[in-house]
């Protein structure tokens, strides 16, 4: 059987550490601070924004939520993000998706600035991303690449295999893997043989958002797959998009839930407490 990469135990430690961090930054009176703004009854989106407060609040991060309500136009949310944006208290943003079907998430992202992007959504982010400039991480991918630095994965050099090629995990997830000097390729939608390109991959990971998509056939042998992939079934229980079969052959593998959904909370508070901790040394420049 393969090694469970457990993001609990690692979402723990990067938790204890941000309590640390928190407590030297209020020394200096500066309380790191998320805003994630909401316009959507969604209930996963709801449950998703409660479970990040409840994580800030036990690592002394303050979390504000504005919920614009689900009929929030262009305008609302415009000058939500802009008020934010320009508030010094407010460390970190988030825009949570969905917003309402008359709305453009486009028109809305660069608003956020990058030194507050703390998940990256603003595409000026990605972009000082992939030139290699300073800019925070998509924290999916972060966590991705964070699950398998904790649990020591060489990665300079092997064949690392994306599937999925989303702006917010299969993208950035790619970028961080060449970084770290893997040899990448991304598949996607349209990639032909699925399985004859995933089989070279030391290193897997899945962010396609298909329930069982990567099975037995598709891993080499020892291989480490890192399922990104959330997917609520029938019976609400939540799987990746790797099947379980796949323990059998892959070296490690790891869990949904408890595998790279705890460290993505995590790594978002990690962001905001960064941000928080680099405008402070900036405001006292
Ligand atoms: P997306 O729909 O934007 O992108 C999916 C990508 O997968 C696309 O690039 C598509 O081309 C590719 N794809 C789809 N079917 C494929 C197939 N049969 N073969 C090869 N490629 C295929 O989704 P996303 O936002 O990138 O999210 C991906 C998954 O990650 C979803 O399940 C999502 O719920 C999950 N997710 C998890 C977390 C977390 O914290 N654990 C956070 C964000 C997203």
């Amino acid at each position: 059987m393969s090694t469970i990469l457990d993001g609990k135990s690692v979402a723990d430690i990067i938790i204890a550490e941000l309590k640390q961090k928190a407590d030297r930054l209020a020394a200096n009176k500066i309380i790191p601070t998320l805003a994630i703004v909401v316009a959507t009854a969604d209930e996963s989106a709801k449950w998703y924004v409660r479970a990040i407060c409840r994580t800030a609040e036990s690592s002394k991060i303050t979390a504000k939520v504005i919920d614009l309500g689900p009929d929030a136009n262009a305008q609302e949310l415009a000058t939500a993000l802009s008020n934010l944006a320009d508030d010094e208290h407010v460390s970190g943003i988030i825009l949570q998706t969905p917003l309402p079907s008359n709305v453009n998430i486009d028109d809305l992202l660069p608003l956020i600035p990058v030194s507050k992007d703390v998940d990256a959504a603003n595409p000026a982010s990605l972009g000082r991303l992939a030139a290699g400039l300073s800019a925070f991480a998509p924290a999916t991918a972060l966590a991705a690449l964070r699950l398998l630095k904790h649990y020591q994965i060489p990665l300079a050099g092997i064949n690392a295999v994306v599937v999925g090629r989303s702006r917010i995990v299969g993208l950035p997830a790619a970028l961080l893997l060449l970084s770290a000097n893997a040899t990448v390729t991304i598949c996607h939608s349209k990639t032909q043989d699925l399985a004859s390109v995933t089989r070279n991959a030391d290193v897997l990971v899945v962010a396609a958002g298909n329930a069982g998509l990567i099975g037995p056939e598709h891993v080499k042998s020892g291989a480490v797959v890192i399922d990104v992939g959330t997917n609520v079934e029938g019976n609400g229980n939540l799987v990746g998009d790797v099947q379980a079969e796949v323990a059998n052959i892959a070296g490690a593998l790891s869990p949904v839930p408890g595998g790279v959904g705890p460290v993505t909370t995590a790594l978002l508070l990690e962001q905001t407490v960064l941000a928080a901790h680099h405008n402070f040394l900036k405001d006292n420049d």
